[in-house]
């Protein structure tokens, strides 16, 4: 009665008819009727309805009961109601599906260690789940992060049961890729973490494009140096830092000397050529920290950070020296350099016309050699020696 919501009198009396929701597979009633009229006792699932309209699950289990003769007298029907136990299943259904058919997926104990991993998490990393099942995460360790990466992790896991970033991991094959993350902790009843639930995705293909959009916004097109903006930003950010932080910096300016012949006399895609393998030559001679950008035409800013006057001035010999000695598309070409360190309260306008009066006045030397300010301002050098 607790089951179907129908009282003993309103059942009495009545055939089953009552309380069938209609919806149990027809066969399932005739191996039912079959069984029971054969004097056999039949064990099956029904789905039925209680009086408030509520479907439910009901496990049966129906014995004949027989007279002397064998004759069937009536039926014994122990019930049982299983809705919690067929939407246990289902659920459990449900999960194992998306288990398998969503992102990459790491299942560990509370010692983060592994205790399950799907497909997706295969497909990726390249790990069948008995090669890692048993084993932590440090398997996957990059080396790319620092202690301090991996401390605030578990730091935000353990304040907020929640993590999220992008993290550079190792796959099986040794390749490092970067990954976005989201671990959640999973807590029993308690509030004790039981598991940590780490979803994953690959974002090498976002990073490339990224990485691309970068380039074009920042890059020359023809030589990969930095284009006039991206020095600008970079020019600004050298002079917040000696201002702020007393970074000296130098700033160089060269120009290729009669490059015009050089296009007159072996046409214009050769002067193409020769400017790209300049510059590959010019980043070959650069640390990561110094910038390369093509000022305009075939004429280059190049900025040293961390470096004063003496040192810019030695530089800018060796790729003077470098590029004299060396043959580019076929060609021998020189260059004449300017070189300027930064004035604490100059402005940028300031620094650059100082560096590129140093450059004219390299050109008016003869070319083929580096200028430095001081002497470029002794000179007393005029605009018009170009
Ligand atoms: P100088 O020694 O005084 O610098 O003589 P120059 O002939 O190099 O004179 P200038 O620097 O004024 O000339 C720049 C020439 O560089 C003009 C043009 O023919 C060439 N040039 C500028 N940009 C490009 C480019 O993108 N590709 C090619 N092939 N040539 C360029
Ligand atoms: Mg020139
Ligand atoms: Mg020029």
């Amino acid at each position: 009665m607790d089951i179907t919501g129908y009282s003993r009198d309103e059942l009495l009396g009545k055939t089953p008819a009552l309380i069938q929701s209609g919806m149990t597979p027809y066969h399932v009633y005739n191996d039912m009727w079959a069984t029971l009229l054969a004097g056999n006792v039949w064990k099956g699932e029904i789905l039925n309805r209680r009086k408030n309209g509520e479907l439910y699950w009901e496990a049966q289990t129906i014995t004949p009961v027989k007279g002397v003769e064998g004759e069937i007298l009536n039926f014994v029907a122990v019930k049982e109601d299983i809705t919690h136990r067929h939407q246990q299943e289902n659920e459990l259904r449900l999960m194992a599906a998306a288990f398998e058919t969503g992102q990459a997926t790491v299942i560990t104990d509370a010692n983060m260690v592994i205790e399950r991993v799907n497909q997706a998490f295969t497909d990726i990393t390249g790990y069948p789940s008995q090669e890692v099942i048993g084993k932590t995460p440090r398997l996957f360790k990059s080396g790319r992060h620092d202690k301090a990466f991996y401390q605030r992790m578990w730091e935000t896991l353990r304040d907020t049961g929640h993590w999220q970033g992008e993290i550079w991991n190792l796959n099986k094959w040794g390749d490092i890729y970067p990954l976005w993350q989201s671990i959640t902790a999973v807590n029993d009843a308690d509030g004790e973490v039981r598991h940590f639930v780490s979803v994953f995705h690959d974002i090498a293909e976002r990073k490339r494009i990224e990485h691309e959009l970068e380039n074009q916004a920042t890059r020359d097109h023809l030589t990969g140096a930095y284009n006039r903006r991206a020095f600008d930003t970079s020019l600004s950010q050298c002079v917040s830092d000696a201002l702020h932080a007393h970074q000296p910096f130098v700033l160089l300016m060269f120009d290729i000397d009669h490059f015009k012949k050089v296009n007159d006399n072996y046409g214009h895609d050769v002067g193409d050529e020769i400017l790209q393998q300049l510059a590959v030559c010019i980043k070959g001679c650069l640390r990561d920290s110094d910038i390369l950008a093509r000022w305009g035409g075939e004429e280059f800013a190049i900025l040293l950070r961390s470096t004063q006057q003496s040192g810019g001035e030695t530089f800018a010999e060796r790729i003077c020296q470098r590029v004299r000695r060396r043959v580019f598309s076929g060609q021998r070409i020189t260059i004449s350099i300017g070189v300027g360190e930064y004035r604490l309260g100059e402005t940028q306008d300031m620094l650059t016309s100082r560096v590129d009066q140093a450059l004219y006045a390299a050109k008016h030397q003869g070319r083929d050699t580096v200028m430095a300010c001081a002497q470029a301002e002794a000179d007393n050098v005029e605009e018009d020696v170009r």
